[in-house]
């Protein structure tokens, strides 16, 4: 599927047309031009002749279901991921990717590992939810929910990030609602600051995973830039700007970030009102061990002693290695 060219296509037609196509696409989830049918026929002809709208995938859906991964082929022929994850209580979201790769190093993340070959473009990272809107369309469901969670820092791609949020946002469009798409970093500070200004209704996630520097550091290289003092500082201020809490993701490292000290220090740096944390069951890619069930337990509950709210990331889709930080596309995998 190449959207940019028929963007290019579209440019020459009056706005109507324009906008009429894109809704075909991007609100109907037509997967053929022949299916435009209040369109001239010769028009769809030369719409068939000049770009595809076919999608190149590769499917894997877990044993129970509630997870599908899809392995896209770009024009260019890299490939990235994006997964479903379907929740009991009926919502469906889609964790995009918006870098070939990533050059941010986290020592945990099999992404990490493949370095960064590009950025996607935003009908890139649209195509993605596109993908899984006709996949969801054929049961009569939709995409309810879009987290930017995937291969890639999206605050190294921001206009492309914004620009698709904008475009799932639009009613015109996806239709889905500002609050449930999420935006995760792991601590790029200028991004932070101009998505506080876009006062968009979004999600904020910050990868946050240690609670001290030193630590952090060993883990996450963007700490050497951005220290936890200047991060902090940083989503504070997004916080008074959005006025909406800042999920902290974390981790849970057998014996690296799991213990009592932890706790205290996390509630030294962070404020219970705002913030609340989301404790992730880590898949093992590599040097790390997942934490134990009744460290979790325990970090979980000194935590809520704490006053912070805590929830408990479900494991989604390990078996198709489509769980966090297990994303990357197999042919660089090491
Ligand atoms: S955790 Fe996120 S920011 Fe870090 S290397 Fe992986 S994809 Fe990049």
């Amino acid at each position: 599927m190449n959207l940019e060219r028929l963007k290019e296509v579209l440019e020459g037609m009056p706005a109507f047309r324009e906008k009429q196509i894109m809704q075909f696409i991007f609100k109907n989830f037509v997967e053929d031009f022949d299916e435009m049918l209040s369109l001239p026929k010769d028009l769809r002809e030369e719409l068939k002749g000049k770009c595809s709208l076919k999608i190149i995938a590769e499917e894997f859906v877990s044993d129970n279901k509630d997870t599908v991964k899809a392995l896209i082929s770009l024009e260019d022929g890299e490939k990235i991921e994006a997964v479903l994850m379907r929740h009991d209580d009926g919502r469906n979201t889609v964790c995009v990717s918006c870098q070939v790769g990533c050059p941010m190093g986290c020592a945990f993340c099999a992404t990490g590992k493949m370095g960064l070959t590009r950025n996607l473009t935003m009908f890139e990272i649209l195509e993605q939810v596109l993908f899984f809107a006709r996949y969801l369309k054929k049961e009569d469901s939709s995409v309810t929910n879009v987290v930017f969670m995937g291969m890639g820092e999206p605050m190294l791609n921001y206009d492309n990030v914004i620009g698709t949020v904008r475009m799932l946002n639009d009613k015109n469009y996806f239709n889905i609602g500002a609050r449930h798409i999420s935006i995760s970093t792991c601590g790029l500070i200028e991004g932070i600051k101009k998505l506080a200004e876009e006062r968009l209704q979004v999600n904020l996630a910050i990868s946050l995973h240690s609670p001290t520097d030193e630590k952090r550091g060993a883990i996450m290289p963007v700490n050497a830039k951005y220290p936890l003092k200047v991060l902090v500082e940083a989503l504070n201020d997004y916080y008074e700007k959005v006025g909406r809490k800042i999920m902290v993701e974390y981790l849970m490292l057998d014996g690296v970030n799991d213990t009592g000290e932890d706790v205290e220090n996390l509630a030294k740096l962070l404020s219970k009102e705002r913030f609340f944390l989301n404790l992730i069951l880590y898949n093992p890619t590599g040097n790390f061990s997942p934490s134990k069930g009744p460290n979790v337990k325990k970090f979980k509950e000194l935590l809520e002693k704490k006053g912070f709210t805590v929830t408990q990331r479900y494991r989604f889709g390990r078996g198709i290695k489509a769980a966090c930080g297990q994303l990357v596309t197999e042919d660089k995998e090491d």
